[in-house]
């Protein structure tokens, strides 16, 4: 049967080293993983087990370009995350399992509708708007797991306009990113194409239109992001 209109494109995530690119399935993000940023949240972190939101699949951007400063907010946050590429089919994994179900890590901006997921979370309503924001999954190359050192003592850092504004270690992670793939295997068939956007550290803030920022962890390819002007 033919389609009543175009399928959309699932977008891809190129890996380094390599002439294929990574299809994008499902875009998992982990929420107060960094306890100085829950803090500046003004929210306790839950150190029972790690909590998640979801970004579309589609709503994924290639680093490296400019993006509009998108409509109903004011206040439009950078979050630089460490992220997960998941390489092989894992279901109700322990964390040694999960931990060979790692095809590789990236930088990445979780870019953020601040005041709409504040709002949402003060009503106990779900936080959507504020999250699944048109472009604002933002992936830098993927790095092979095999190329890059355990999470561990690596900085994570970002820059507005070459200004620092976030920077932690990736062994400030509240939950290490094998205990993530374990438990959220025992919600999901995680399978190959699954990014996890593993968590932001302290210094969130707004951007405007003009705005550059860029960002890094060590050993893994940098981030770059413009922001345009509203349309
Ligand atoms: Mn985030």
């Amino acid at each position: 049967m033919t389609n009543l209109f175009p399928s959309p494109q699932w977008p891809t995530v190129p890996v380094k080293g390599e002439t294929a690119a990574y299809p994008v399935h499902r875009i998992f993000c982990v929420g107060r993983n960094y306890a100085a940023h829950a803090a500046e949240m003004g929210v306790e972190v839950d150190r029972e087990a790690p909590f998640y939101f979801t970004k579309s699949a589609l709503m994924a951007q290639a680093t490296d370009t400019t993006i509009p400063y998108p409509p109903g907010t004011e206040n439009f946050h950078y979050e630089m995350e460490l992220v997960i590429a998941i390489g092989a089919p894992v279901f109700k994994a322990d964390t040694e399992r999960a931990a060979k179900a790692i095809y590789g890590y990236a930088c990445g901006l979780d870019m953020t509708r601040r005041d709409l997921q504040l709002a949402a979370r003060a009503k106990q309503r779900p936080w959507d708007l504020g999250k699944d924001v048109e472009q604002s999954a933002v992936f830098a190359p993927i790095t092979k797991a095999g190329e890059f050192a355990a999470p561990g003592p690596q900085r994570i850092h970002l820059e507005v306009n070459g200004e620092t504004r976030q920077e932690a270690r990736l062994d400030d992670l509240i939950w290490k990113v094998e205990e993530i793939v374990s438990h959220l295997s025992h919600y999901y068939h995680l399978q190959p194409g699954d990014l996890i956007m593993t968590g932001t550290p302290a210094g969130v803030g707004a951007v405007v239109a003009g705005d550059v920022i860029t960002g890094g962890i060590d050993g893994l390819d940098p981030i770059k992001l413009t922001i345009g002007a509203a349309e």
